[in-house]
């Protein structure tokens, strides 16, 4: 069943379930991105800090399907926040991927501390009415950064990209984001393959009601709460696995079980933390 797409706040659409790229090595993500497309995936996520924003064009152009049938996502780096060249950073994300536009661009991380994420965010603003890039957001923004940007600018993200998966559920945040009209973009949706996805009932009791696997049920899950969801495997037989999840649906008491299983930890930094 086809993956289905959710119109943005722009009124971009974009296919609900994606690929990310985090950690796959420059010189295996070619090959990796040309199974994903050839299992369906028609939205990739990459990122000038993963170093293989290239090898992804790559296995776009390789791939032969229509530019306008692909979904590609890229964000601007730390260091390229740091220094201040916001343009000069698109540019080469753009070069790099050689794919003439990037259908979003989204700053990676807010970093509080470098006191630059507003005129980053003001750039971002300028390459969208250029035209450049179809759509833009943010990745890793708290509260507090998303009320500065939205009062300076008076222009809200598309999306906010952040750490989220059934043990990490960030609902406060989620609140804020519904009410800005900002849709949730959710990494490291499996919980990057650091706790066990069979030690949860609600997960496995749910797998086998509907003859599926925990990481479907919790992709699943993402989906049924609007999110738009962005799983990593280098695996084919996991690309199937991840992207054969639209023929079932969890039920109420599924959702709440999951729901339930929020510790409120993350995995990765608070970003507030993170400045650099
Ligand atoms: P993820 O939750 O997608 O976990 C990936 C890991 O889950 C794999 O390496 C594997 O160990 C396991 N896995 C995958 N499919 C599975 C399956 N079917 N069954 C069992 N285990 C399975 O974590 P991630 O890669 O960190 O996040 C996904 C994407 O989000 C990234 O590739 C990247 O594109 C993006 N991301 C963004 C940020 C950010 O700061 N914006 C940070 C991290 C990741």
């Amino acid at each position: 069943m086809a993956v289905p797409f959710l119109t943005l706040s722009d009124g971009n659409t974009i296919p609900q379930l994606g690929f990310g790229v985090f950690k796959v090595e420059p010189e295996l993500t070619q090959g990796v991105v040309e199974e994903a497309l050839a299992a369906g995936y028609r939205h990739i996520d990459t990122a000038t800090g993963y170093h293989n924003e290239e090898a992804v064009g790559k296995a776009i152009r390789a791939s032969g399907i229509p530019r306008e049938s692909l979904f590609v996502t890229t964000k601007l780096s730390n260091v390229d926040h740091k220094s201040g060249d916001i343009r000069g950073a698109y540019e080469r994300s753009l070069a790099w991927l050689d794919i003439d536009y990037i259908d979003l661009y989204l700053i990676h991380w807010p970093m509080p501390a470098q006191e630059k994420y507003l005129g980053a965010w003001e750039k971002l603003i300028e390459f969208k009415s250029e035209g450049l890039t179809k759509s833009i957001g943010v990745s890793n923004f708290q509260v507090s950064q998303l009320q500065h940007i939205i009062e300076a600018t008076g222009v809200a993200p598309v999306v906010d990209q952040v750490e989220l998966h059934p043990l990490f559920q960030q609902k406060e945040l989620l609140t804020y984001l519904d009410t800005k009209d900002v849709t949730v973009e959710t990494w490291g949706p499996l919980g990057q393959g650091r706790w066990d996805l069979s030690a949860y009932p609600a997960l496995t009791d749910a797998a086998i009601a509907h003859r599926k696997t925990p990481a479907q049920v919790i992709l699943r899950w993402h989906i049924q709460t609007g999110h738009i969801t962005i799983p990593k495997t280098t695996h084919r037989e996991r690309m199937d696995e991840n992207i054969d999840i639209f023929d079932f649906e969890l039920n109420a008491d599924e959702m709440k079980a999951i729901a339930a299983l929020d510790t409120g930890k993350r995995l990765g930094g608070n970003p507030d933390d993170v400045n650099g």
